[in-house]
């Protein structure tokens, strides 16, 4: 039987509205709005187009959002001295900033001076931490994606499945063996010394790959029904006079129809869900930082 595709736009969407009509509330009846700043460093161009998407989305879910554009040459110290402004200003309830940083800029040394109340990436020590030890912080936005993608599949009780991450960045694949743990699942992260992925593989339940791999994961990898989340983003070259280069995931979207229970598409999968999730880390935090009930 053919898997149910998961339509992360769609829920994507979903989740921007709830987060706008609580935003709308919150206004409406607190006189509150959920702040957050956005800080570019460079001219990267993907970096661009990830921060104009992020900038519209929360314009259009009715928070306060603000871009600071700091050129490439921006020392460390300005950037910090930023980041120490935001910190302090009462309007803005989270920062981002967008990585990669130029490399004569220290990331954990920026990272760590973003108040971790306000560290809507979750990439803080101490939120990181805290999801580690259970507590509740702030979760990256794109393991929690994943995570709601996988909850809507299987519904909130993930209790005893056997769970597969493979990619053990930082960003993704440690948070999202947190996630998977802190629901119960039994969970398995596999990286580049992992033996013989394809058995291992083939024993799960639940498969999320962040490998930066174009479609590794194949059909015999998987046990029939398997809920595969994709959030591998991988461009392949162009084909001239065809295309500029598709867009491709992890795993073989095509070949894996046929085998799991239900998979993500890329794009229209993971991808949407790591803004939507944004907004409502933004909202969280504003929530709490005004000690506000929504
Ligand atoms: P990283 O490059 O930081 O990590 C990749 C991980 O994959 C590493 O842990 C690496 O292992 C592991 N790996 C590499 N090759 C293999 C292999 N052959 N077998 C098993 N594991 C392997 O990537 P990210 O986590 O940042 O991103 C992963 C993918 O997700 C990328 O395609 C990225 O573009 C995408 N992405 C998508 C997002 C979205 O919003 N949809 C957001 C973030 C990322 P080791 O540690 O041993 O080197």
């Amino acid at each position: 039987m053919a898997a149910r595709i998961i339509d992360g736009k769609a829920f994507a969407a979903g989740l921007r509205t709830r987060v706008g009509d609580r935003v709308a509330a919150l206004k409406g009846e607190r006189d509150v709005t959920p702040g957050l700043a956005v800080i570019l460093v460079g001219a990267d161009p993907a970096s661009q187009v990830y921060v104009g998407s992020k900038e519209k989305m929360a314009v259009a879910a009715g928070l306060h959002s603000v871009v600071h554009r700091m050129d490439a040459e921006t020392t460390e110290a300005a950037l910090l001295a930023k980041v120490t402004e935001l910190n302090a200003d009462p309007a803005i309830h989270g920062i981002l900033v967008q990585l990669p940083l130029p490399r004569h800029i220290d990331e954990g040394k920026v990272i760590l001076a973003i108040d971790p109340a306000k560290d809507v990436d979750g990439f803080h020590p101490i939120n990181v931490g805290r999801l580690s030890i259970g507590q509740s912080g702030m979760v990256p936005c794109t393991p929690k994606g994943c995570m709601m993608l996988i909850r809507d599949v299987l519904g909130a009780d993930l209790s005893g499945k056997d769970a597969l991450v493979i990619g053990r960045s930082n960003i993704v694949g440690k948070p999202m063996g947190h996630l998977l743990l802190a629901g119960n699942c039994t969970v398995t992260l596999a990286h580049s010394r992992t033996r013989d992925l394809p058995a291992l593989c083939r024993r799960m339940d639940i498969v999320v790959a962040a490998v930066g791999r174009p479609e590794m994961v194949k059909a015999d990898w998987l046990k029939p029904g398997a809920v595969v989340i994709d959030v591998g983003m991988n461009r392949l070259p162009p084909t001239p006079g065809k295309d500029k280069g598709k867009l491709v995931g992890d795993v073989d979207y095509a070949g894996c129809l046929d085998v799991a229970g239900a998979i993500t598409p890329v794009p229209g999968g993971v991808g949407p869900m790591t803004i939507a999730c944004l907004l409502d880390n933004t909202l969280e935090a504003c929530l709490a930082l005004t000690g506000t009930e929504a």
